[in-house]
C-alpha cells in the first residue's frame, strides 16, 4: 500500500560529533529510490541535520506543541518546525504516552494542528505487554486510532506507526505474523470507521526492535508498509539496510 516509508527516530540521542558521522554515513549510503526516507533528530540538532544531510532524506520532529506558538515555556511550535524545514512530526509515541503522560485527546489535537499547518504526522499507536497478555491489543489500538480519527479532518498526510510497547528498545521484535495481524486489524478499522479509500491508501509501518537482520522478513508482510526505527537508525549503514528491505 503506497510507497514504502522508513523513519529513523533518533530519540534523545546524539552529540554534534556523533550526528556529523551519522549524516556523512547517510549521505554516502545507497538508498532504493522507491522508498520515502525520513529521520527525526532531537530538536536542537535539526538545523545541523537539515543543512548537511542530502535532500533525499526528509526531516521529522519527534514532537510538537499542540497549537500556535507563544507563551509555552520549553515547547517547540509546528510553525517553527516548518521554518527550519521539517516535513513531518512523530506524535503519540509510546515514550510520550507512557513516560511523559500524554493522553489520546492531547495527541489527537496535536495531530490536527500539525496537519492544519501542512506538516505530515507519523501517528504512533501500540499496546503495553500487559494489554497484549490480557487480549486487549486490538481494543487499545482501536481506541488510539479513534482519538486520531475524531480529531483530524483528513488522513492524506498521516502515516500510522504500529509500535507494540513491549517491542520498543527491548530486542524483542514482533514476529512477522504478530505485526501483520495488527496491521490488518488497523486497516480494517480504517475501512469500517473512516473509509475504504483511506484504509487502502494509508501506510501502516511497524516499529519496535527493527534491525538489519529482521527487517527483510517483516517487509515481506502484505500490510507492513515500512518501519519506524529507533536504535538501529543511529547506525547509518544498518539504517540503509532497513530502507533497502523494500520488496
Ligand atoms: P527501537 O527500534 O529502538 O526498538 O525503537 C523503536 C521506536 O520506538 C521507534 O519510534
Amino acid at each position: 500500500t503506497g510507497q514504502f516509508f522508513v523513519g529513523g527516530n533518533w530519540k534523545c540521542n546524539g552529540t554534534k560529533e556523533s550526528i556529523t558521522t551519522l549524516i556523512s554515513d547517510l549521505n554516502s549510503a545507497k538508498l532504493e529510490s522507491d522508498v520515502d526516507v525520513v529521520v527525526a533528530p532531537p530538536f536542537i540538532y535539526i538545523d545541523q541535520v537539515k543543512s548537511s544531510l542530502t535532500d533525499r532524506i526528509e526531516i521529522s520532529a519527534q514532537n510538537s506543541w499542540v497549537s500556535k506558538g507563544g507563551a509555552f515555556t520549553g515547547e517547540i511550535s509546528v510553525e517553527q518546525l516548518k521554518d527550519i524545514g521539517c516535513k513531518w512530526v512523530i506524535l503519540g509515541h509510546s515514550e510520550r504516552r507512557h513516560v511523559i503522560g500524554e493522553d489520546d485527546q492531547f495527541i489527537g489535537k496535536k495531530a490536527a494542528y500539525a496537519l492544519s499547518q501542512g506538516v505530515g504526522v507519523i501517528a504512533c499507536i501500540g499496546e503495553l505487554l500487559e494489554e497484549r497478555e490480557a487480549g486487549k491489543t486490538f481494543d487499545v489500538c482501536y481506541q488510539q486510532l479513534k482519538a486520531y480519527a475524531d480529531a483530524v479532518p483528513s488522513w492524506d498526510n498521516i502515516v500510522i506507526a504500529y509500535e507494540p510497547v513491549w517491542a520498543i528498545g527491548t530486542g524483542v521484535v514482533a514476529t512477522p505474523a504478530q505485526a501483520q495481524e495488527v496491521h490488518v486489524a488497523v486497516r480494517d478499522w480504517l475501512k469500517n470507521n473512516v473509509s475504504a479509500e483511506v484504509a487502502s491508501k494509508t501506510r501502516i509501518i511497524y516499529g519496535g526492535s527493527v534491525n538489519g537482520g529482521n527487517c527483510a522478513e517483516l517487509a515481506k508482510q502484505e500490510d507492513i508498509d515500512g518501519f519506524l526505527v529507533g536504535g538501529a537508525s543511529l547506525k547509518g549503514p544498518e539504517f540503509a539496510t532497513i530502507v533497502n528491505s523494500v520488496t
